[in-house]
């Protein structure tokens, strides 16, 4: 438990009391190693966990009462792997890429003195391939065969040691990985070479060929694939990169450069034209622009007045803004965006099942095939030597680490993409969910108008006047987060009406509230509420307006009408949602009029007007029982129990690092088209991620058969091995320059 309280950063309580944790793992290999961590940890009692071979990391829950972080990390070291508690965000970044850093170079190193004692031995192989004769597996040999072995026999126990660890650890562990192949596949060919040349058998063959070059290509395609995994995660390290490590704070009148650490809450921080912005503030004097398209995709500088938000890693224009810090470290909406990404970039796709399944079972099956074609090779060839390397063979070209990276790395690419584009996906499956999308169900207010309502009239009822029902209407309202209530409290300010205290205030979902007021009940609301209230109405008026009835001991004083304006860019985005084949429906609350109206100019066909929230999430509940990926987009004030039903949620223009937890995707831009590109995206790394699985299993499902007849030679297969891998990871990487298309 300690650990994991001195990790706040990667420790996330959640509802049922469970402590979530991040582990970070080292010495997996493949598919079938992510598959048996994964399997070591949920054997520890009250603990779900997810291992991503991707980003060498485990996210587990564990219940604190069965289990601590200790018992989790000892329960990877009996597997055969290490594991341990991460520190913060960009400590950990600045590890990593260090360590990868070091290992990717020493992995080079030893590639090419691989490759230099390699070469001699393959050369004579050369005319064959020029012949186009590859699959035969004799050829001419140049090299005295001690030659041969002298040169081969670093290759197999120095630069091949990694797979003799890698494959005792995970043997040791119970299980069987791709090094278990690799170094079964090679250590054969070698051993069978090694006995012909030290016995002095003149006419058999040797291989030493063909277990060096394997080991060398093999070694390659790590190479490649570390250089590969590394770019994948580049989205997310130049975001960190945004953010500046010192800041000009007002202390004592002077303006000082301080670190980034020592900013706090509330300071008055200074930031200069040209300057990136240190932390996120309230601008409170100054007049500027600031290009937020890091955060936000938007390349259109925004401009920043007093009272406005400015965020850390975005940076300021041409004015001299004074602003007080709101939010600094990891409590900003940047370092919220990385958390949010990294966490979901070591999340699993459902579509992952699948291959982790298959890997996990792929090794023993593989070893039965190339006993089988050992035995039967041997029994119909007559030739023990022929049959053993055709088993190599099999056992070289079965390895399932393209499997294993198909999935995580398209996952790490799309959504590293996405947060460079203002498109905060929270985890893979809400990826795969939007991907997957046919129906988009809308809230109207916030996410297809400004969401930010004004009071357009004040309709007093005889007797009563204007400002009465403002106050009674403001006195309730504060107790409010609805958009509505804000308008109203703002307009009974501005027209500086009296201000009442509310007592016992009660909020009705979709309806209104109810209060007192110096002891008198008051009710507002819609007026389909107040009906139901047997408060007595007069003949409503299908204005298209917002109306908000307010009523005093049972008796109608007055209505206020609102309007909200719809967005610019919202008719754009629904034609958008139309050409990519996505239904869109629009459910609101509000009177039937309005509905229509906004509906209209926004060019929705399908609405549907007064829903209460729990029938809007009754309505997204029928579309999922259809049969229909349902994604829904909302503002999560009384839309929650809709958000929560969907497929996928989404939310619009959050401007802080706890709201951007509210939704499965969250768009930082106050815009639905960014929602679009969302789903594109999506779309765009389900593909990928497809194609990688397909191209995984292409490999081994043809390869096996080829290698098992005999019909592959086995530096042909090393190669292949190596492509696989290579092929899988640089498909992924395409991602990187993804463009939302009209
Ligand atoms: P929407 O679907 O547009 O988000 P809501 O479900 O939030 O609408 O609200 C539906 C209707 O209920 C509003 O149009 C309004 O008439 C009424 N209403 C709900 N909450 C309030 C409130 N706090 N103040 C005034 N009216 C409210
Ligand atoms: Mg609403």
């Amino acid at each position: 438990m300690d650990t994991a309280v001195a990790a706040p950063q990667s420790t996330i309580a959640d509802a049922a009391s469970n402590v979530r944790i991040d582990l970070s793992l080292e010495g997996m290999t493949c598919a079938a190693c992510a598959a048996r961590i994964e399997k070591a940890l949920n054997r520890v009692p009250g603990t779900a966990a997810s291992v991503n071979f991707a980003t060498e990391s485990a996210s587990v829950t564990f219940d604190p009462a069965q289990s601590n972080p200790s018992a989790l990390i000892a329960a990877v070291a009996r597997a055969g792997y290490r594991a341990r508690v991460p520190r913060n965000e960009v400590a950990e970044q600045q590890v990593s890429e260090a360590k990868q850093n070091a290992q990717r170079r020493r992995l080079s190193v030893e590639f090419w003195i691989s490759v230099a004692l390699t070469l001699p031995l393959v050369a004579p192989m050369v005319p064959m391939f020029a012949t186009g004769n590859i699959f035969a597996s004799t050829h001419h040999e140049l090299l005295p065969r001690l030659m041969q072995m002298a040169l081969a026999t670093p290759v197999q126990f120095w630069v091949g040691r990694r797979f003799y660890v890698g494959a005792w650890h995970s043997l040791r562990g119970g299980g069987a990985n791709m090094d278990v192949l690799i170094a079964l596949g090679t250590t054969m060919a070698w051993v069978l070479s090694a006995a012909v040349t030290l016995l002095g058998l003149d006419h058999e063959h040797v291989y030493f060929e063909a277990s060096a070059a394997v080991i060398t290509l093999v070694v390659l395609g790590k190479l490649l694939e570390a250089r590969a995994k590394a770019g994948t995660s580049a989205a997310l390290q130049s975001l960190l990169k945004l953010q500046p490590r010192v800041a000009f704070v007002e202390r004592d009148g002077a303006v000082v450069e301080v670190p980034l650490e020592a900013v706090r809450i509330g300071e008055r921080v200074v930031v200069r034209a040209g300057d990136a912005v240190s932390v996120d503030a309230v601008v409170i004097e100054g007049e500027s622009s600031v290009d937020e398209s890091m955060l936000t995709g938007e390349s259109q500088p925004v401009a920043k007045h007093p009272g406005g938000t400015v965020y850390a890693g975005t940076v300021n224009n041409e004015g001299l803004l004074r602003c007080r810090a709101t939010g600094v470290g990891d409590a900003t909406l940047l370092a919220g965006i990385v958390r949010l990404v990294r966490e979901a970039q070591g999340s699993k796709a459902p579509i992952q099942r699948l291959a982790d399944h298959v890997a996990g079972i792929f090794v023993p099956i593989v070893v039965v095939i190339a006993v089988i074609t050992f035995v039967a090779t041997w029994w119909f060839a007559g030739d023990a030597a022929r049959a053993l390397i055709q088993s190599v063979v099999v056992l070289v070209i079965a390895c399932p680490c393209a499997l294993g990276l198909a999935t995580p790395t398209a996952i790490i690419v799309g959504t590293g993409r996405g947060a460079q584009r203002g498109v905060v996906i929270r985890n893979a499956a809400a990826l795969e969910h939007a991907g997957r999308l046919t129906t988009l169900v809308v809230d109207k207010t916030g996410t297809l108008t400004e969401g930010k309502p004004a009071v357009v009239d004040v309709i007093p009822e005889m007797g009563h006047t204007v400002d009465e029902v403002l106050a009674l209407a403001a006195a309730l309202e504060q107790g409010s987060t609805h958009p509505l209530a804000a308008a109203i409290v703002r307009k009974a300010r501005d027209a500086q009406v009296q201000t009442y205290s509310v007592t016992d205030y009660r909020a009705v979902p979709g309806k209104g509230a109810r209060g007192y007021v110096g002891g008198i009940a008051v009710t507002l609301g819609s007026l389909a509420f107040l009906s139901e209230e047997s408060v007595n109405m007069r003949g409503s008026i299908a204005s298209g307006h917002t109306e908000v009835g307010v009523a005093s001991a049972g008796h109608l004083v007055g209505t206020i009408a609102l309007t909200d304006r719809l967005r610019e860019t919202t008719r754009a985005a629904i034609d958008r949602l139309r050409l990519h084949g996505i239904d869109v429906v629009m459910i609101t609350g509000d009177n039937a009029a309005t509905a229509k109206a906004i509906a209209n100019a926004a060019g929705i066909a399908t609405y549907r007007a007064g829903v209460l929230p729990a029938d809007k999430a009754a309505a997204v509940r029928a579309f999922k029982v259809e049969g229909r990926v349902t994604g829904m987009v909302g503002d999560g004030v009384n839309d929650a129990p809709a958000l929560a039903e969907a497929d996928v949620s989404f939310a619009i223009g959050a401007g802080s690092a706890v709201a951007i937890e509210a939704a499965d995707i969250t768009v930082i831009r106050n815009d639905l088209n960014a929602v679009v590109d969302a789903i594109l995206l999506s779309r765009a790394t389900l593909a990928k991620i497809r194609q990688n699985l397909f191209f995984a299993f292409a490999y081994n499902v043809l390869g096996i058969p080829l290698a098992a007849f005999g019909m592959l030679n086995p530096v042909i297969a090393g190669a292949a091995m190596a492509a696989s891998s290579v092929s899988v990871v640089t498909n992924a990487l395409l991602l990187k320059r993804w463009r939302p298309s009209g």
